[in-house]
């Protein structure tokens, strides 16, 4: 096996478990023949075994590590058992019943770097991006075919523009690497709410697994309340506030496409109403915008309209730190008009998918739009990931999902 020998001095963050290497800390390479997607050993200046990764010559981030393991040199049989162990941690996700979306596998955080693997009613979705990944994706997907539960096919979209910094070509569509082929679109249920997901072209993996502990949260504020829900995608948060009986719900995306997806959902929802989480409510009136946010708040606020809860729940306006200060304009704006908009009492959820905008500067922009709109707001609540979107401790670069939920105080 070939050595990645970092200089001296920079193994303290791998003897911390941080899963990644820039090349910047790599002293030498034992033997530069290592080819793209092979494990390495990575070596202390020192000497010292730390632990094995996947080696990436293509990216900055040269090598990830899939163990912190010295004495145990890892084959296939160890992305099998990671593979198990990830789905393991899911257990309860499977018994419980509340939904049959789930991420099964979280990347760095579940030691399988650039891994993600999202579950659909039987039909596993993956996203490589790292060419370890992509170098293992068979043993990946046989893994996942054994392990869990219900499984019935294995399908890869690459079309996620991160694959080009490891030097992997992006392309549209699915591809199914094991198991039955994958339908066109699959139905899952969360708690009170259905949801037809395009695995094929729709968003990520087809869905927003990541929201679903925030759009259980903010549904259940939602009870009477005339609740405008902005980047609505296929309607996720104006669902779940409908299933806590809403009076009236105006669901806003660009996506003429998403839209149709979400009138659908309203119609599946009630329809599935009265099982186990029985509560959608037959009285919401939904309206449906195919709009720019930006555009449509300012047109809300030109018209005089107020509402009693804003949902905002953009895409990533910062893909990198470079464009933190731009992306903050941005979120600056739309929280301002819409805090502008809210009754008296009323709540603002508000989140950030940024993982290059830290919490700290997402509360500080918070603060200044609410002095720009001239309201006091309290914290009544924060959100994150779900809890099948672990973090882990060493790797703060797996948080990227930030949620505050305010509440106006007139
Ligand atoms: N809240 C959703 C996920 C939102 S994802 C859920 O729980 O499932 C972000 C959404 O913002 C996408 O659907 C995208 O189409 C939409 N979008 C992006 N830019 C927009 C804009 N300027 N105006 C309105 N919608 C936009």
């Amino acid at each position: 096996m070939h050595k990645v020998i970092l200089k001296p001095g920079r193994d303290w963050s791998i003897r911390h478990h941080h899963p990644w290497i820039f090349s910047g800390a790599i002293g030498k390479i034992a033997d530069d023949t290592s080819a793209t997607g092979a494990t390495v050993a990575v070596v202390s200046a020192e000497g010292d075994v730390l632990g094995y990764g996947w080696y990436s010559p293509a990216s900055q981030i040269r090598v990830r590590m899939i163990s912190f393991v010295p004495d145990i040199v890892p084959g296939t049989e160890q992305i099998a058992a990671s593979v198990a162990a990830a789905v393991g941690r899911r257990a309860e996700f499977f018994v419980d019943g509340f939904t049959d979306g789930v991420r099964i596998i979280n990347a760095e955080n579940d030691m399988l770097p650039g891994v993600v693997a999202d579950f659909y009613c039987g039909h596993i979705v993956c996203q490589f991006t790292s060419a370890g990944a992509e170098v293992n994706a068979d043993a990946i997907a046989e893994a996942l075919m054994h392990h869990v539960p219900g499984a019935l096919s294995v399908s890869v979209r690459d079309d996620v523009e991160s694959r080009r910094k490891e030097g992997l070509p992006c392309r549209e569509g699915l591809r199914r690497i094991a198991g039955v082929e994958p339908p066109q679109m699959v139905e899952i249920a969360e708690g009170p709410v259905r949801f037809r997901v395009d695995i094929w072209r729709g968003h990520k993996t087809g869905f927003y697994l990541d929201q679903r502990e925030a759009r259980a949260r903010v549904g259940a504020l939602s009870a009477a309340k005339d609740v405008l829900n902005c980047f609505s995608y296929t309607g996720g948060f104006g669902l779940y506030a409908a299933a806590s009986g809403a009076n009236r719900v105006t669901q806003v995306d660009i996506s003429a496409e998403a839209m149709e997806l979400a009138k659908q959902n309203a119609a599946l929802s009630a329809a599935a109403s009265g099982g186990q989480h029985a509560a959608f409510s037959a009285q919401t009136v939904f309206e449906y915008v195919v709009a720019d946010v930006f555009k449509y708040l300012r047109e809300c606020r030109d018209a005089g309209r107020t509402f009693d809860l804003i949902v905002l729940d953009p895409p990533k306006f910062a893909e990198s730190k470079a464009q933190v200060m731009k992306a903050a304009r941005g979120y600056k704006d739309i929280n301002l008009l819409a805090m502008k908009l809210l009754r008296p009492g009323g709540i603002l959820a508000t989140f950030s998918c940024s993982g290059a905008m830290d919490a700290v500067l997402f509360d500080k922009i918070l603060a200044e739009a609410a002095a720009d709109a001239k309201k006091d707001f309290q914290i009544i609540g924060r959100t994150g990931q779900s809890a099948d979107h672990p973090v882990a401790l060493a790797f703060p670069e797996g948080h990227y999902l930030k949620g505050v939920i305010l509440r106006s105080m007139k």
